[in-house]
């Protein structure tokens, strides 16, 4: 089975935090929906401006794509393509970089800090009252949970979604 890319929003995101092999971070990607299988999926491709590779990531389709306001990384569902503790490096980086002089883009940065939280708290079950343990699946997710747990505690997560709300 394909990781399903929620939205086009979730799927640059993801390319964002996948580097090539190389270590390059930038590519022109080039985006088409096709079809595998009988199924439509989602294909982004792209050269590597570093070592010319050819880079090529293929998603699944969500069964609805919710339409919202920017930034639209899903719907209800948990992200299959970043992990909980990947999204919340995201905010960390997003809330912990803010330009001194630009307000525009300071409310633009904790939007998206405010939407990745609310991605991390997808992945807290029904009736539980945290992220667990096995939720995460990168190496930097992981790490991210181990140097503090209790950051993931459903109480914690709306706290800080909050805060980013309201600054
Ligand atoms: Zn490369």
């Amino acid at each position: 089975m394909l990781p399903v890319a929620r939205t086009r929003d979730e799927a640059r995101l993801y390319l964002d935090l996948t580097p090539c092999t190389c270590g390059e971070v930038d590519a022109d990607w080039q985006h088409a929906t096709g079809l595998l299988d009988g199924e439509l999926v989602s294909v982004y491709d792209a050269t590597c401006p570093n070592c010319d590779a050819e880079r090529e990531y293929t998603f699944g389709l969500p069964e609805h794509e919710i339409a919202a306001d920017y930034p639209n990384f899903g719907g209800a569902e948990p992200s299959q393509l970043i992990d909980p503790g990947r999204w919340m490096d995201l905010a960390d980086h997003l809330a912990g970089n803010l330009p001194a002089d630009d307000s525009e883009t300071v409310a633009q940065a904790l939007q998206f800090a405010a939407a990745a939280v609310a991605e991390v708290m997808k992945f807290i079950p029904p009736g539980a009252t945290a992220v667990p343990a096995d939720a995460f699946w990168t190496p930097e997710g992981q790490a991210t949970y181990n140097a503090g747990p209790a950051r993931f505690h459903r109480t914690r997560l709306k706290i800080t979604q909050q805060t980013y709300r309201m600054t």
